[in-house]
């Protein structure tokens, strides 16, 4: 399958640094082996966001094996970082990483609240599950889906990549079929844009072109966070 991918990462309109990383790195382009396509959302004071989501992706691009054995070692990565520099305590990151294969098989990795989706026709499928003190919340019929959306607490996440040694990583597999795009994309973006207007624009319009236009309606709704996106779409 022929995949057409474009990456895009912006402050936007409230923080002043963005600790978001993505890779490939901010830009558009074709491919026909596969493609591997990651987004990291860094926490921690000060610098502390930015070094452990650069130092998470790094690793995890360096190293071998699944997506989980690639995850592990961006964890202990960002943990050795902090071991060397006491300053950097408490910083972490989530981590989202599919590794597409040229055939649309994927397999998808992920800890923390990024998030990757499906767009396939008139549906969009959440493929991640959100680690967050929220998801359990809604899980446990705590609060409601209009609930969780204002609440106080939606941005505490349960796990994160680069705080503890034993990190639990999910990872799954998924098939793409011609015509499905994959989203991955950080909570700068969901925070602030509804699924379906997400599906319409990456349904609309080419990766470059959607990627652009998520990151503005972000923006226009308020910008709160760093807002990053990958979109790939799948062409036989
Ligand atoms: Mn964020």
């Amino acid at each position: 399958m022929k995949l057409t991918w474009a990456t895009g990462t912006d402050t936007g309109r409230v923080r002043s640094n963005n600790q978001d990383s993505v890779f490939p790195p901010q830009g558009s382009d074709t491919s026909t082996n596969g493609l591997l396509i990651a987004v990291a959302d860094g926490m921690g004071g000060h610098v502390g966001g930015e070094i452990a989501s650069s130092t998470a992706l790094a690793a995890a691009l360096s190293a071998d094996g699944t997506p989980r054995d690639r995850i592990a070692e961006a964890n202990r990565a960002v943990l050795e970082a902090v071991r060397a520099d006491h300053s950097l305590r408490g910083m972490g990151t989530t981590l989202t990483l599919a590794s597409i294969a040229s055939d649309g098989s994927c397999v998808v990795g992920h800890v923390g609240d990024s998030r990757a989706y499906r767009a396939r026709g008139r549906d969009i499928v959440q493929l991640t599950a959100d680690h967050t003190v929220i998801a359990e919340y809604l899980a446990s019929g705590k609060i409601t889906p209009a609930q969780a959306k204002r609440h106080p607490q939606r941005s505490v996440i349960t796990r994160a990549v680069g705080i503890i040694d034993d990190l639990a990583v999910d990872q799954f597999e998924e098939r793409f079929v011609p015509g499905d795009r994959l989203l991955i994309c950080s909570d700068g973006l969901t925070a602030m844009v509804d699924d379906e207007q997400i599906r319409q624009l990456i349904e609309a319009y080419a990766p470059d072109e959607a990627v652009r236009r998520l990151i503005e309606a972000a923006n226009r709704a308020g910008g709160v966070d760093n807002i990053t996106v990958a979109v790939v779409a799948f062409e036989s």
